[in-house]
């Protein structure tokens, strides 16, 4: 039930708000830099628009419920692309609009990251959102409002709050160490992992590796703690250690994705050092690497 999710009380009354009025479409952007507690409030507010058993809210536990909680439900479409959603996928998305739902009842739709698509594909989402087919409802997440200002014009804005430690139950080290990401902090509380025990830089592949392979959340602690590591001891390093350490990262995986996390996370941990993550983002580095190898060796030099 809505009041049982844990932060964002505004957000909740609004929720409930919304849910009471019953409108027959919608278009919501649900913003906030915490991905997955984003989606989290996408599926809640997605089940409190199909519960079978409470109008209103959501109970939980009924078939449809369940079924949105696992995202298998026929008529909740998930759109997750992470250079960006393209066109195509938005026009199979307006077949799928226009068509009757499965079971009968409201189509959702959640699409993720909205800011990364290109010019054509927002044009086609904007289209299907002016004029939604009854019953249609679209949740769109960003880490930010930086989207096309048509699309937030139509779009009803909801701010999601990070949650805090206290909110997670852990501690501030713990918190800043996953950067205030839920998910991942609720994944670790379950973990018998030590996250003061260190983990050498030098051996960042293998836990790349194994991040890639198998998305654990252990290996993903590994890859920030070598991050760590190298942080702590770059004043010692000499320059061949440290183009090891960035070709190391190159090997391990050619995922545009783990090197952009990888940068992220150096520019959290050493804090805004010189402007660092200024000059990376002017330099498009953030989002469009192209030769990272180079990137990475500039990058380990540098700081
Ligand atoms: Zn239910």
């Amino acid at each position: 039930m809505i009041k049982d999710i844990i932060s964002n009380e505004e957000v909740k009354e609004f929720l409930k708000n919304e849910l009471k009025i019953g409108k027959n479409s919608g278009t919501y952007l649900f913003y906030g830099s915490d991905m997955s507690l984003l989606m989290e409030f996408a599926i809640y507010f997605s089940q409190g628009l199909c519960c079978e058993a409470i109008s209103g809210d959501f109970c939980g536990q009924c078939d449809t419920c369940k079924k949105i909680q696992k995202l298998v439900y026929s008529d909740l479409e998930i759109l997750d692309n992470p250079d960006g959603i393209k066109v195509d996928e938005i026009r199979e998305l307006a077949y799928k609009s226009s068509a009757s739902s499965y079971e009968g009842g409201k189509k959702i739709f959640i699409l993720k990251n909205i800011s990364k698509m290109k010019k054509e594909a927002s044009n086609a989402l904007l289209k299907l959102i002016e004029e939604p087919n009854p019953g249609n409802y679209f949740i769109l997440l960003n880490g930010n409002l930086n989207i096309l200002p048509t699309i937030k014009s139509r779009s009803i804005l909801v701010k999601i709050k990070n949650r805090s430690a206290k909110e997670l139950g852990v501690d501030e080290f713990t918190y800043s160490f996953f950067r205030g990401n839920s998910e991942d902090i609720l994944g670790f509380k379950s973990m018998d992992i030590k996250l003061e025990e260190g983990y050498p830089y030098g051996e960042i592949a293998r836990a790349i590796r194994g991040y890639e392979e198998s998305g654990e959340l252990k290996f993903k602690i590994n890859i920030y703690k070598a991050i760590r590591d190298f942080v702590n001891n770059r004043n010692y390093l000499k320059t061949y250690e440290k183009i090891y350490f960035a070709e190391e990262i190159v090997r391990a995986t050619s995922d545009r994705n783990i090197y952009r996390e990888i940068v992220s996370y150096l520019v959290n941990f050493m804090g805004d050092l010189n402007g660092l993550e200024e000059r990376l983002t002017m330099k498009g580095m953030l989002r469009f690497p192209i030769n990272t190898r180079a990137f990475f060796i500039n990058l380990f030099l540098d700081i």
